[in-house]
């Protein structure tokens, strides 16, 4: 008898068809004797409406709310997956985040699990039930409800997977596993058996939503094996685990496109000591994630002015422009331009750190497709370039075609 945690994605619970079929799968696993916990995210498509419904009201609603709003789509979730248990005769029993003991932050929208206490779950599995928990959100101890960031419902099933210390972690999609790049996008695209977490990690960071990033990272803290895989048929899916040695054979593991990045230029920024510090901090304050940050080499006559960039999640441009703008006077810049017309594309794979050549023969790829790089950054494993986001699907098949191809 085994512990098994399951995490099922919103296509895989989108409408009652698909539900029953999350129902049948959890019944073979509780026939051969298994535990099953569940994890739910909202219907696909849900927490997008629920965003767009309150920014049509309000154009940057108060995060307390949006958690309030946002946790309501799991949690419709959660009940019809018990509902389709019990179709099939199982006792099941649904749980919210609170109620599963899952203790956060209350870094609203964002927040992050502070501790787990899974005594309920293991008195309810004892009990013969399959239980099953709202992806996504959680509770702080003053009880105000949070959740996890977007695809958070990934992060729900690592942890618990972690607290309950579950046999078995499968992470149920949309697709067969984890891909050398997003196969509705690359059609070229292969299943990789395996990958290591820091691999999954930045490409999961990268944009391959595939997988929530914080959820990788979790699971490497806690060494948490886990499998992606098709809720719609029977394949095996992708390993992610620790890297081991045969992974560095392979330079490229695989390649990502994040479209969700936006990019702030602030034009004639006084180049003296502390200028950076304090920009920096007053958006670190607003709960804003900063990824990539270029500043140019001074120029123009007078007092040294330079031109700072730098790149947010684009949910966060409003809220990162509306700190700019209060530091505008404090510190006298120029302009502020902003865009979200970029695309951040990426190649990742722990082969990096023993070859040559790899960024040369990228961006020599990105100057044959026409594609101009407007920001640089690497690290051991991956190399990214911010470029004009209506050539970011074409510069991603020409890059997958170069390195695996
Ligand atoms: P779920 O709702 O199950 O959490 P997501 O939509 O969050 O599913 O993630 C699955 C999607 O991730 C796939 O449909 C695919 O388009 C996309 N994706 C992006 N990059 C990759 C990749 N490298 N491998 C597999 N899927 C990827
Ligand atoms: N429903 C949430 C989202 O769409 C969480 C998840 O799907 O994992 O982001
Ligand atoms: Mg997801």
């Amino acid at each position: 008898m085994a512990l098994i945690v399951q995490k099922y994605g919103g296509t895989s619970v989108g409408n009652p068809e698909r539900i029953k079929n999350v129902a049948a799968r959890v019944a073979k696993y509780r026939a051969k004797g298994d535990q099953v916990v569940v994890v739910v995210s909202a219907m696909s498509g849900v927490t997008d409406n629920l965003i767009k419904l309150a920014k049509e009201i309000m154009p940057l609603p108060n995060e307390r709310e949006m958690d309030v709003l946002l946790a309501t789509g799991e949690q419709t979730t959660i009940a019809l997956a018990a509902i389709a248990l019990h179709s099939l005769g199982l006792p099941a029993v649904s749980l919210t985040g609170a109620q599963a003991g899952i203790v956060t932050d209350g870094v609203h929208t964002k927040a992050r699990i502070q501790n787990i206490t899974p005594q309920k779950i293991h008195d309810l599995l004892n009990e013969g039930n399959v239980v099953i928990v709202a992806g996504f959100q959680g509770q702080t101890t003053e009880g105000q409800v949070t959740t996890l960031g977007r695809g958070g419902s990934d992060l729900t099933a690592i942890a618990l997977a972690a607290a309950l210390k579950a046999d078995l972690c499968q992470i149920y999609t949309d697709v067969d596993g984890v891909y050398t790049a997003d196969p509705r996008i690359v059609p070229g695209a292969r299943k990789l058996e395996e990958i290591s977490y820091d691999e999954m990690l930045e490409l999961a960071s990268l944009g391959a939503k595939v997988m929530q990033s914080r959820s990788v990272e979790f699971a490497k803290k806690f060494g948490v094996v886990f499998e992606v895989r098709s809720s719609l048929n029977e394949n095996p899916g992708t390993i992610v685990k620790e890297e081991t040695k045969n992974m560095e054979s392979v330079v490229v593991r695989g390649v990502s496109l994040d479209k969700n990045q936006a990019k702030v230029t602030l034009v004639a920024v006084p180049d003296k000591p502390g200028v950076a510090a304090r920009i920096f901090k007053a958006i670190g304050d607003s709960n804003v994630n900063v990824d990539m940050i270029v500043q140019n080499i001074s120029h123009g006559s007078g007092a040294p002015a330079t031109d700072l960039s730098f790149t947010v999640d684009k949910p966060d441009l409003l809220k990162a422009q509306k700190v700019i703008d209060g530091l505008k006077e404090e510190i006298g810049f120029g302009k502020v331009i902003s865009t979200d017309k970029i695309g951040k594309l990426s190649i990742v794979g722990v082969g990096m750190k023993s070859h040559t050549g790899v960024a040369g023969k990228m961006f020599d790829t990105l100057a044959r497709e026409g594609v101009n790089i407007d920001m640089i950054s690497t690290s051991e494993i991956k190399i990214s370039v911010v470029i004009d986001l209506a050539k970011g699907e074409a510069a991603m098949r020409a890059v997958h075609a170069a390195f695996l191809g």
